[in-house]
């Protein structure tokens, strides 16, 4: 072991230490051992794994309680044991593992167990138990081994799944798919409605309390193909600005809403979001409006990934329209220049600069949850620009690519999410500049089923901006990602409008970057 893995381990374990009370030490073991008689099974919400590591995995499930087992149990049963089991076959004949979380009422029920002592690039089955109630049954894979050699990452890149707007077809996709992980930056749920698109209706009004949050969480994970999306592979999770509201900045939302209400409402937010996600840290107990999302995982020798979070740390959009905030297109607004504005804010943007400059993996993928590469359009003075995405953090956008150039970075892949369009592009530190080089590729996958801009828009900023070699928004679907120590291939998996049962996704497009050689190239 290296020196710096020896200390990346050594943090490790001190986290998973560190942990280790907060994950099993609810009440009274005697009170958690009741088993209950379910009227009616309580896995409904389906199984999930994620973060995946070279030696554990974090399996999610959560309880759900129908109208006659809450009858039967009172308003609140208390602490509850929930089993889980490891197997190394599909058959589950070889059980590796099998312990139990505690779980209430205060986490809405969920199971979070951070299961460890794995094999590198190993694939297992779990399942849950409570009483006499079983769960569907999960398959996750966990990441090489830190220095191993390896041929291949196959990733479902996804985001953008508006339950209203589509059925979720590309998910029962990705479920068949041999993949290593789906990687979802964020949309996961949406707040709000827009009842002309809708072919299926959200219950329940706008989420802004914790109950009506896990409400909506509750009627996206009963889709069937988004649990088996979830059954099938783990999942690497990022949010973008739905999971709370739309447009928000940190404290701010459209409505200028006095920051500390905006604080409560996104503590509630991210403490559903927590409830509901195979992620290994929840709210922080001394303020629960902050969870640590962003992270970086290895894939061996061949890749280090980071997710980014663009959005609880972030400054308010520039130039924002007095009335109604949140994004807009802006144009001769000074405050875009502004170098104190920040995407990443300062802590993540130091912490992310220090991590991928030290980087010695073949590929450095940079998931983050919106587009990159430039949408301005030309304006009758000057140009208009798109001021929630990095358009809107030019100077954040050039520090983070200055980074990739001190560190001297040849193969630095961005996947995003949030903008409802296939995009693969040139990034330089100066966008569309021939004179600026290309150093580093972006790829954003289109939304799962959340409408796109219209065609003529689209038309317009495609022929605006030479770094786009490709920007459709007219379909939906998902990206899948190969990384080889070769190239990064993005095939972007799409249809027309996700409306059926069967998948019948077809491959809009091809691109891939060759090692070396920064910028997508069509295939
Ligand atoms: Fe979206
Ligand atoms: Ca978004």
């Amino acid at each position: 072991m290296k020196r710096r893995d020896f200390h990346q381990h050594l943090q490790r374990s001190a986290i998973a230490l560190a942990l280790a009370p907060w994950m099993v030490a609810v009440a009274s073991p005697a009170a958690a051992d009741k088993a209950l008689a379910w009227a009616t099974n309580p896995f409904a919400l389906g199984v999930a794994s994620g973060r995946p590591r070279a030696d554990s995995v974090v399996l999610w499930t959560r309880l759900l309680f129908s109208e006659q087992d809450r009858a039967f149990t009172a308003a609140d049963p208390g602490p509850l044991r929930v089993q889980f089991e490891v197997f190394a076959d599909a058959a589950l004949k070889h059980r590796i593992q099998h312990n139990a979380i505690v779980t209430d009422g205060t986490r809405g029920h969920s199971v979070h167990a951070h299961v460890q002592h794995l094999q590198p690039s190993t694939e297992y089955w779990y399942r849950f138990r409570q009483g006499e109630a079983l769960s569907a049954v999960g398959h996750t894979r966990t990441a090489p081994a830190w220095h191993a050699d390896v041929r291949q990452l196959r990733i479902a890149l996804a985001s953008c799944q508006h339950y209203e707007q589509g059925q979720y077809l590309a998910h029962a996709e990705i479920a068949k798919q041999p993949l290593d992980f789906v990687l979802f930056v964020g949309d996961y749920i949406y707040e709000s409605s827009n009842p002309q698109y809708a072919i299926r209706k959200h219950s329940g009004e706008e989420p802004k309390t914790l109950p009506q949050y896990r409400a909506r969480y509750e009627q996206y994970k009963r889709d069937p193909m988004l649990q088996a999306a979830h059954a099938a592979h783990p999942w690497v999770l990022m949010w973008d600005d739905h999971e709370v509201v739309n447009d928000y900045a940190n404290d701010q939302d459209r409505q200028y809403t006095d920051p500390q209400h905006m604080l409560l409402r996104r503590a509630a937010a991210y403490q559903a979001y927590f409830e509901h996600q195979p992620v290994l840290l929840g709210p922080d107990a001394n303020n629960p409006a902050n969870m640590r999302l962003y992270d970086q995982l290895s894939w061996g020798k061949l890749a280090d990934v980071w997710t980014l979070d663009c959005r609880q740390y972030r400054s308010a959009q520039a130039c924002r329209d007095p009335v109604r905030g949140g994004g807009r297109m802006v144009m001769q607004c000074d405050a875009l220049n502004d170098p104190n504005r920040s995407m990443l804010g300062t802590a993540q943007e130091r912490w992310f600069a220090d991590s991928l400059s030290q980087s010695k993996r073949q590929w450095q993928l940079v998931a983050q949850a919106t587009q990159i590469s430039s949408t301005s359009v030309p304006a009758p003075a000057g140009r208009a620009y798109w001021n929630d995405a990095w358009d809107g953090y030019p100077e954040a956008r050039k520090r983070l690519l200055q980074t990739v150039v001190d560190a001297k970075l040849q193969n630095v892949v961005t996947l995003g999410g949030d903008v409802h369009c296939n995009v693969a592009a040139n990034l330089r530190l100066e966008p569309n500049s021939p004179q600026s080089p290309i150093v580093a590729s972006e790829f954003v996958t289109t939304s799962i089923t959340s409408r796109g801009l219209g065609d003529k828009p689209a038309a317009v900023i495609r022929d605006s901006n030479a770094d786009l070699l490709h920007y459709r928004s007219e379909e939906r679907g998902y990206s899948l990602i190969t990384v080889t120590p070769a190239e990064v291939r993005c095939d972007f998996r799409t249809t027309k409008f996700p409306a059926g049962t069967e998948p019948g996704l077809k491959t809009q497009a091809s691109y891939v970057v060759k090692r070396g050689k920064p910028g997508p190239q069509i295939m």
